[in-house]
């Protein structure tokens, strides 16, 4: 039996071009940045994590290497939560931002050393579900003029898609002409949501919100700033459609505030800002409890942060659909040897979850060498 002590940990920062960017209500981003986490034990197990680090990530990398790594070094990978602990006793004040970050790549790292060392998928160790395939939604039409906006939502049909996510912002007025231009394209029995990336303000969030329940969308990510819990909570008063958020949230004490109000109907968190798979599953466990639905965020994350989101999924009870999402992303397109979570997976619409031990990639260290930013 393999007691998985951990013998070196390595952070890697990596930053890639995106060929055709992305826009939301808060602006173009024409590249993706993360940092992988590698974590090698004496017994020859090797895991991988990623952390969600959009903005500097060799910071990360440092802070990884310099404050958390040596706390893990002599420890078996099997005590995940007590090394979650001991990560977290070494930052001070309330926990978030980028030191939780950094420790959710090492979280995931860990369970795919556990999944390896045990040879079981990580969703089995979860106390998995026993789902080979995910539902999914197609994420995301770009905000744009509306005609861009049209050949989009027909490109993702045309990919198999169920489900699709619409980016939405300001004026208002153009908005709600938007998303009445998608549905007429789309048709009515096309499932339709909507993220605004905080675009509005609660009263702008009302009259966005009435409109899209009138034309029949299931959910509205994001409306108003993640801070405000109490305006998420006076919007689900007011508004008849789902609300969805979460992806902001760092903990599961974060969490909580929206879930326990039942102010959103979809908790949103990503697995590599919160916490890693350890506290993400706390949110997802929370989250069933209260009956609020589970939908993983994926965004511009790279290939490690989307197997272990389909890990979740594959495990959770209170999983709902999974974020596909439809750009050329080199970071999740090519860190691993062979595809995750990309819409070229799709069957019937659905996403297959992956097979192998642990997170279930592999690393293409060709990649790695071509995106990272530390030398
Ligand atoms: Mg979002």
């Amino acid at each position: 039996m393999k007691n998985l002590i951990i013998q070196r940990v390595t952070a890697i920062p990596l930053t890639a071009r995106m060929p055709d960017g992305t826009r939301t209500s808060q602006g173009d981003f024409g590249a993706v940045s993360m940092v992988l986490v590698q974590v090698e034990t004496a017994d020859g197990v090797v895991g991988y994590g990623e952390c969600l680090g959009r903005f500097g990530p060799a910071a990360y990398a440092r802070f990884i290497q310099d404050v958390l790594a040596p706390k893990l070094i002599g420890q078996s990978a099997f005590d995940i939560r007590r090394l979650w602990k001991l990560m977290r006793a070494s930052l001070s004040g309330r926990a978030g931002g980028m030191m939780l970050e950094c420790m959710a790549g090492i979280d995931i790292a860990l369970w795919d050393v556990v999944g390896k060392g045990t040879g079981q998928p990580v969703h089995r160790l979860l106390g998995g579900m026993g789902r080979d395939v995910v539902d999914c939604y197609a994420s995301s039409l770009n905000w744009a003029p509306i005609d861009a906006m049209i050949k989009q939502a027909h490109a993702v049909t045309a990919m198999g898609f169920k489900t699709i996510k619409v980016k939405l912002g300001q004026p208002v007025g153009r908005a709600i002409e938007a998303a009445a231009a998608v549905r007429q394209a789309v048709g009515p029995h096309m499932v339709l949501g909507v993220d605004a990336n905080w675009a509005y303000s609660l009263d702008d969030a009302v009259k966005v919100g009435a409109a899209l329940d009138r034309l029949n969308y299931w959910f509205f990510e994001e409306p108003i700033v993640p801070e405000d819990v109490a305006g998420y909570g006076l919007l689900r008063q007011k508004l008849p459609i789902m609300l969805a958020g979460g992806e902001s949230d760092f903990t599961v004490a974060h969490a909580r505030e929206l879930i326990e109000q039942r102010a959103v109907g979809l908790i949103q968190p990503d697995v590599a800002r919160s916490g890693g798979i350890s506290e993400t599953r706390d949110i997802a466990t929370l989250a069933h409890a209260f009956h609020v639905g589970y939908a993983p965020h994926v965004g511009w994350s790279g290939a490690i942060c989307v197997a272990a989101s389909l890990q979740l999924a594959a495990a959770m009870p209170a999983f709902v659909t999974f974020e596909c999402m439809c750009i050329d992303n080199p970071l999740r397109d090519e860190l691993t040897l062979t595809p995750t979570g990309s819409p070229s997976q799709l069957v019937n619409g659905q996403m297959p979850v992956p097979k192998l031990p642990g997170l279930g990639v592999e690393i293409n260290w060709d990649a790695v060498e071509r995106y990272r930013v530390d030398r």
